[in-house]
């Protein structure tokens, strides 16, 4: 029955998707560390005893600075467009941060950008997957930083759908970034912030209030706060959710108990999604039997879910 429904994913990053193998392939040719460590694999890949978001965006961010070629990031994201491919999708909003691969691996980010475009639109038109791609500008590097970030992104705007906002989400609040984020919007671009997964619903109310999110990254901790349950409802706000990832990172207390049950019985649009497929190690074909099977959704909401991903996405397909 699953396999009749949509299998669309909006919260997809490209850094948490490059495959293992091609991370210690790399590491490997280029003589990086990695290569060389006894259990590379742990450092890449959560486990079931993960907790904590930073030690998780460690295993995310390893990843960017072995890949030190533009070539290395078209073939990153031609695979990542493959795997999508090969589980399923109907549909793929795949986003990455040219701005932290450029600090990581001194490349340029307007290369870098024009790279992973070029690879994801060969890719997707061979395949027949559309793709649409989204722009992260980083919080922790600073507001000033984040201007800079989002020039960046808007000097090739054509290529994006939408930007995000992650990172630091407890320490850099979503007011440093509202000229930043007035800018994406002044130039049409959709707006999607994670929030709500390491801050509370303040922060998913400035999302949505001070830079004017249609879609929230994560957003489960929004189901402490009624008011805002309602609000997301009544605004069709889109929490972009990610099972594993939520529970890998602490966001969620685990599956039985994740947050969507109270959002999905608050009326809250909620989307599935898998964050990072090489660092939870998943697939949203298995995050769907994972929602019935451990969640403990029904098939009718799970239906739900399916049907408001695809109403969520940022192109017309
Ligand atoms: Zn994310």
């Amino acid at each position: 029955m699953t396999t009749e429904l949509p299998l669309v994913d909006l919260h997809r990053h490209l850094e948490g998707s490059i495959r293992t193998s091609t991370v210690l392939g790399i590491a490997a040719r280029t003589g990086h560390e990695l290569a060389g460590r006894t259990t590379p694999r742990t450092a890449l890949v959560a486990d079931r005893s993960q907790s904590g978001l930073l030690q998780y965006l460690d295993k995310v961010d390893l990843a960017i600075g072995v890949l030190t070629g533009l070539d290395d990031w078209s073939r990153a994201a031609g695979e990542a467009v493959d795997d999508a491919y090969d589980d399923g999708l109907d549909y793929l909003e795949l986003r990455y941060c040219p701005g932290i691969i450029a600090h990581e691996t001194g490349l340029a980010a307007e290369a870098v950008i024009d790279a992973v475009s070029d690879a994801v639109h060969e890719r997707s038109q061979r395949r027949g997957l559309p793709v649409g791609l989204i722009g992260i500008v980083v919080r922790h590097l600073g507001a000033d930083s984040a201007e800079r970030q989002m020039s960046t992104l808007l000097s090739r705007r054509d290529t994006f759908c939408a930007v995000d906002l992650a990172g630091d989400e407890a320490n850099f609040p979503a007011q440093l970034f509202t000229d930043a984020f007035q800018k994406a919007r002044d130039a049409g671009l959709h707006v999607t912030i994670h929030a709500g997964e390491a801050a509370g619903p303040e922060s998913v109310w400035d999302a949505v209030r001070q830079l004017g999110a249609e879609r929230i990254g994560h957003g489960v901790r929004a189901a402490e706060d009624p008011r805002l349950m309602d609000w997301l409802a009544e605004h069709g706000v889109t929490l972009e959710v990610s099972l594993t990832s939520n529970t890998q990172t602490g966001a969620a207390p685990s599956f039985a108990d994740h947050q969507i049950h109270q959002l999905l019985n608050a009326g809250v649009p909620v989307s599935l999604n898998t964050d990072n497929p090489r660092v939870s190690n998943v697939r949203l074909s298995q995050e769907h039997r994972t929602a019935l099977t451990e969640v403990g959704l029904t098939p009718d909401q799970l239906a739900t879910v399916a049907h408001q991903s695809l109403a969520a996405a940022f192109t017309h397909h």
